[in-house]
């Protein structure tokens, strides 16, 4: 049943006057996600800007059983943070929530709250001459809350690990509206279960997390950058032990790009170029940085060897070393407009994987074998972050078919994916998260054991189920 006018007027009168929307035009802003792939319906968006405010929010809709969907950038893609259609469940927004609550230099933490965008939290830190080292291409609109949500990755992994490596403390609303406070900046806390950890990729299932300690790191002092050819993604894992061996801990990305990934970026974003003479089938961005002044260390020179073994083995065919900031930035458009660059080519059908890394060979060569057998003229775009064995293996339709046919196939080619994947010891989802996009096959690929412990846990704290229900699991 739609929520009732009383429901909606309590809400408001909750919320206060700048704290909620019922203005069509607003609340559709809010309903659809950055693919397109899923919308949803709501008659209240609500904007608290105080944890108190929350807290009462949750506390009325749990008495009213009334359901709950968090928000923070609406960048997740997994149909995690809009309304089902049913128009029953009121959006949450924390966009109001961006004030900073503490910067510790010298514990080097920042306390900030869920919905600071994840690029002024880069300038916090910046603005404590550290680093918060987590970036991805939607660091523009994502934002802090919805980051720990889903657990975010990135670039950066493969030296800083993901969100739930970044967070040391976090403030929560329970779905009963208790307010958990586990803001703390301790990196050594051995008082039985590890709480936050429940939160971090919860997707919005177990409370609305307000504000959170995230780590900072010293800022950079060098950062190198290449854009190699190599042979095939073999040379890859091969490339990036051998880089890995050389560097120390100072490699800090290391991405994968198909050749016709790169020709649709360069065919359809403005300022991207072609940045090799001759073509190859597949390159690599990697990127090392560190701390340390160049009179210490001269990560220059630390690239150069790590190019010129590759070279002399045959794991790198050609490459350039950006010169300048400017030119780094045009090598990484190429990676960065990779997934934005695959709308112009028709229909892509999406995949977020995980791999162990010395597999991934085998599973783009099973993967795109399979695909190619079950839809032939499947385009495969496969790229991403190798470095951490997270690979998105997007499929671009055929030239010829039409789009929504070949949507229409989205869960079968999925599917077909998905069982290489976890045949190869692999995970369904590396970064994005579940929502509601992959619930079926949650269920499918993870044993009875998991489940009912996702289930015990969510029942637990939300035994009435009004935080984002249906997404991860269905109760
Ligand atoms: C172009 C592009 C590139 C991307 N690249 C990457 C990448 O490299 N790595 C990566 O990991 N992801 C990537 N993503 C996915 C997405 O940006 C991340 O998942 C991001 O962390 C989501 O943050 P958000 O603020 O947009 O959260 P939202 O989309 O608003 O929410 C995500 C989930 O968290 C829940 N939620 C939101 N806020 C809260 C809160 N305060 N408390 C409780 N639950 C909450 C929502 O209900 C939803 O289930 C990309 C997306 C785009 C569009």
């Amino acid at each position: 049943m739609p929520l009732s006018k009383n429901h909606i007027d309590a809400l408001i009168k909750i919320s206060g006057p700048k704290g909620f929307t019922i203005d069509p035009e607003i609340i559709a802003s809010h309903t659809s996600e950055p693919r397109g792939k899923f919308r949803g319906a709501t008659p209240l968006v609500l904007f608290p800007d105080n944890t108190e405010c929350v807290s009462q929010i949750l506390s009325y809709c749990n008495e009213h059983n009334i359901k709950i969907v968090p928000q923070s950038g609406n960048t997740g893609l997994v149909g995690g943070s809009i309304p089902d259609q049913s128009n029953e469940e009121v959006l949450l927004s924390l966009k109001r929530m961006n004030k900073i609550r503490e910067k510790d230099a010298l514990n080097k933490t920042m306390t900030i709250e869920a919905g600071v965008i994840l690029s002024d939290a880069h300038d916090i830190a910046e603005s404590m001459n550290s680093i918060f080292p987590m970036h991805i291409a939607s660091e523009g609109s994502a934002m802090i809350g919805g980051n720990i949500s889903s657990n975010a990755g990135g670039i950066n992994v493969l030296r800083y690990g993901n969100m739930r490596d970044l967070v040391l403390g976090l403030e929560v609303v329970l779905p009963n509206g208790d307010v958990w406070d586990g803001l703390t900046g301790l990196r050594k806390d051995n008082t039985g279960y590890d709480l936050k950890q429940l939160f971090i990729g919860a997707e919005g299932t177990l409370g609305i997390i307000t504000a959170a300690t995230l780590k900072l790191f010293p800022e950079y002092k060098q950062k190198n950058t290449a854009f190699v050819a190599i042979p095939d993604p073999e040379a890859a894992i091969n490339l990036l032990s051998l880089a890995k061996q050389i560097s120390g801990d100072s490699l800090i990305a290391f991405e994968i790009l198909p050749r016709i990934g790169l020709e649709f970026t360069i065919k359809h974003m403005n300022d991207c170029r072609e940045p090799l003479e001759e073509k190859y089938d597949w390159y690599i961005v990697l990127e090392c940085a560190t701390s340390v002044s160049n009179d210490l260390i001269n990560l220059e020179e630390v690239l150069e060897k790590i190019l010129e073994e590759a070279m002399e083995s045959g794991l790198v065919l050609n490459g350039i070393v950006p010169k300048n900031v400017s030119e780094q930035k045009a090598v990484w458009n190429l990676r960065e407009f990779m997934s934005e660059a695959q709308k112009f080519e028709g229909g892509s059908i999406k995949h977020d994987v995980a791999i162990p890394v010395s597999k991934i060979p085998e599973f783009l060569e099973l993967g795109t074998e399979a695909v190619k057998k079950a839809c032939p003229g499947i385009r495969p775009v496969p790229f991403g972050h190798i470095g951490d064995g997270n690979i998105h293996f997007n499929l671009s339709q055929p030239i010829d078919m039409d789009k929504q046919e070949y949507l229409a196939r989205w869960e079968e080619i999925n599917h077909l994916v998905h069982e290489i994947v976890v045949d190869l010891g692999g995970s369904i989802s590396a970064e994005h998260g579940i929502g509601t996009l992959k619930v079926d096959e949650l269920k499918h690929f993870k044993s009875s054991v998991d489940i009912d412990t996702l289930k015990s846990i969510k029942l637990a704290l939300d035994p009435k189920n009004i935080m984002n229900p249906g997404r991860i699991i269905k109760i």
